[in-house]
């Protein structure tokens, strides 16, 4: 699975940038590249360099071509991706980007996202905030959706949080401290799968394997792959 983070330019398209702001991995002009996502026109984060800064950070996996990569619309991401990756999309700061929702299931529609085959195979969709996520059923009742948490669930109600968020999502996304066998226990009971975030380190992806979480967000998917093979 791919997967990606979209906010909203300033005059309410969709692109594909991890951060809220650009200050982290935009180079250019500082009056365009600088700043929150959403205060700047989509021409001026087309005219922001997004290669450059990882060059300088990791000069152990930098590489020329990185150098003018840009920010991906999301209607770029999905035409290059779409017809042949599974995707599991995240939506960021939603609840401060009025028309996000609609954005994203009018770009999904667009490009034969909302298939009942890409419904029930090939998408997912992530947010923390479980205001946009209710919404966003709502909206679209067939859009399997995962609720990302960072905090933990106390003991005493993780039964009916748990239940709460299966009337919506099809699995939670928890930060993987908060990971233990009878979180994913319990998720499992309630019919939620579990996928925990970020996972970088072989014994941790093991660790958890073994606690039977069902996928995981990795920024090193051949090293899971290699842990899964054997
Ligand atoms: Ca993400």
């Amino acid at each position: 699975w791919l997967e990606f983070d979209l906010q909203q330019s300033a005059e309410g398209r969709l692109v594909v940038l991890h951060d809220e702001t650009l200050d982290r991995t935009a180079r250019g002009r500082l009056t365009e590249c600088r700043g929150a996502v959403r205060e700047r026109t989509i021409e001026e984060l087309a005219s922001c360099d997004v290669g450059v800064w990882f060059n300088a950070e990791h000069p152990e996996r930098a590489s020329p071509a990185f150098v003018g990569a840009r920010i991906p619309t999301l209607d770029e991401a999905l035409a290059r991706y779409a017809p042949r990756e599974r995707l599991y999309i995240e939506i960021k700061n939603p609840d401060e980007a009025p028309g996000m929702l609609d954005s994203l299931l009018a770009a999904l529609g667009r490009h034969r996202m909302r298939t009942a085959d890409a419904l029930r195979r090939r998408l997912l969709v992530q947010s923390f905030s479980s205001k946009a996520l209710v919404a966003l059923h709502a909206k679209a009742p067939d859009l399997r959706l995962v609720q990302l948490l960072e905090d933990p669930i106390p003991a005493d109600s993780l039964d009916a949080r748990l239940a709460a968020i299966a009337r919506y999502a099809v699995g939670i996304g928890p930060s993987r401290r908060l990971v233990s066998a009878r979180l994913v226990e319990r998720a499992h009971v309630a019919g939620l799968v579990v996928h925990p975030y970020t996972v970088n380190d072989s014994t941790v992806m093991t660790y958890l394997l073994g606690l039977g979480v069902d996928g995981m967000f990795t920024d090193r998917p051949g090293l899971l792959r290699r842990l899964l093979s054997r």
